[in-house]
């Protein structure tokens, strides 16, 4: 059994439906929204474009700096 870390409760490895791999572990949630939490939690939500967090950490430059002529 692994250990739900937002809630406690103890999780079903076999076929567990909310999982997310993170830092080299994988994490097993009860519910989407223990889930939700844990990835709110450690940055690694999918925001709704369906980028994936590395690809948000990198975030482009707002606008070029001014420059001097
Ligand atoms: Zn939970």
């Amino acid at each position: 059994m692994a250990k739900d870390p937002i809630c406690g409760m103890e999780v079903e490895e076999k076929g567990a439906e909310f999982m997310v791999h993170f830092e080299h572990e994988t994490f097993y949630f009860c519910t989407k929204t223990c889930q939700e939490n844990f990835e709110l939690k450690e940055g690694i939500r999918h925001d709704e474009t369906g980028k994936k967090w590395w690809q948000r950490i990198i975030k482009e430059p707002k606008g070029a700096p001014p420059k001097c002529h």
